[in-house]
């Protein structure tokens, strides 16, 4: 056993075949409730043949592990010997992957809201929008990624002197549902013959970008569905990205971030060391007073969380932050009854500093910035939505921001 404890310690191959299927692959659910027990799951981490949803932070915390076939003996041994208890979510993650696959889109097929496209895909809808409403939308570019794609977002309004709100999504790259719910925000604000959303669209200015990981999301897409940070090589010749949404520079590196190239949670050698936060920043610092409200879009735990994402005192307007999410997750459960919960995101989530609302609150002042952790699926492949979620998902979404603006505009913000 220890042998082979050593061969996935030194060996990263679990991670580096290509395509992954994840087939035998288990994922099972366990509770960190002791500081030995949040070291034992942080070297897990370390290990090739385990890899987290969300990675061990802190203690009184669940968390979800995927388990390489040939390691899950290796994990109930030091289960066994540091008291987890544990229960198994799904015994093998490959099938709920391929249930998935009949969905995936070839270069030849063409777009669809009830499908998850591929980044070219999004892009040539986004072309197509512009040019049937040239009058009303703008696409821009804020910049390339590291393997060099254009990251672009559409600018959709009746008037330039409205106010705003910002859209940011799938920043993770595995949390597709993010991106896919951004492009049928955008066909609806455009297209929606619904009095109460045009009215909407008439007084509100929207940027929207709807795949800013746009490398991560195409290696998620061909490679390892479970991929999560940036494509870079910038921290660690051996792992590659960091975790786009740890590398802001507000707090940067305070905690629920790593400081280890090849985990999850991976921080940047230094904030805004991603070519993609940086950006989204430079951009936003150009348009930041004309916006109201900030969504960052994520799956997949049905929360609604706003700042902080560490253990500073509350943000000064937290009243306001809650009744705006209150009227938010009540207008969206009041859409298909979803349970979403609602709060700072310590208290709701765990600690997570460098994330994109914390700094847009932080250094821009954007006082109603907020993150969406969309839909999961009820099982153990957690970011894996099934596609007929994908338009109720977005509908509730619409609801939700609207019952959101409707409340914000209650409170003086519009
Ligand atoms: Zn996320």
């Amino acid at each position: 056993m220890k042998l082979l404890f050593l061969v996935f310690l030194i060996c990263p191959i679990v991670w580096a075949i290509e395509p992954i299927s994840y087939k035998d692959y288990k994922v099972v659910e366990f509770k960190i409730e002791t500081e030995g027990q949040l070291k034992a799951a942080k070297n897990m981490e370390m290990m090739s043949g385990f890899k987290y949803w969300e990675s061990p932070v802190q203690t009184n915390m669940k968390t979800e592990l995927i388990i390489h076939p040939q390691m899950f003996n290796e994990f109930v041994e030091i289960a066994e010997e540091i008291g987890i208890k544990f229960k198994i979510l799904t015994e093998d993650l490959g099938s709920e992957f391929m249930a998935e696959r009949p969905v995936r889109r070839t270069k030849d097929d063409s777009f669809a809201f009830d499908r998850y496209n591929t980044y070219e895909q999004i892009l040539e809808f986004m072309d197509q929008i512009q040019s049937e409403f040239p009058e009303n939308s703008q696409i821009f570019t804020i910049g390339n990624t590291f393997e060099g794609r254009p990251i672009k977002g559409i600018r959709i309004t009746k008037n330039i002197q409205n106010p705003a709100i910002f859209i940011e999504s799938n920043i993770h790259a595995r949390e597709w549902i993010t991106s896919a719910t951004s492009v049928w925000l955008i066909d609806q604000f455009l297209r929606s013959s619904n009095e109460t959303v045009r009215s909407f669209v008439d007084g509100i200015t929207w940027y929207i970008i709807p795949v800013l990981n746009a490398d991560g999301y195409e290696y998620s897409y061909n490679v390892d569905r479970l991929w999560r940070k940036t494509r870079s090589t910038l921290g660690s010749i051996l792992c590659y990205g960091a975790d786009p949404n740890r590398n802001f520079g507000f707090n940067w590196m305070n905690g629920g971030a790593s400081a280890v190239p090849c985990t999850d949670t991976y921080g940047g050698f230094s904030a805004f060391s991603e070519p993609e936060t940086k950006a989204l920043i430079d951009f936003y610092a150009t348009i930041y007073e004309k916006v109201k409200i900030f969504l960052s879009f994520h799956s997949a735990t049905q929360a609604l969380l706003y700042p902080w994402g560490d253990l500073r005192p509350k943000a000064p307007n937290t009243d306001d932050l809650f009744a705006v999410a209150e009227a938010a997750i009540n207008a969206l459960t009041a859409r298909h009854g979803t349970d979403y919960v609602y709060g700072n995101t310590v208290d709701i989530l765990y600690v997570a500093s460098g994330t994109t609302p914390d700094h847009i609150y932080g250094v821009f002042n954007t006082t109603l910035a907020y993150t969406y952790e969309m839909r999961h699926a009820n099982t153990g492949s957690r970011f894996v939505l099934p596609p007929e979620q994908i338009i109720p998902n977005a509908e509730e979404i619409l609801e939700s921001i609207m019952g959101m603006v409707a409340k914000a505009t209650e409170l003086n913000y519009f």
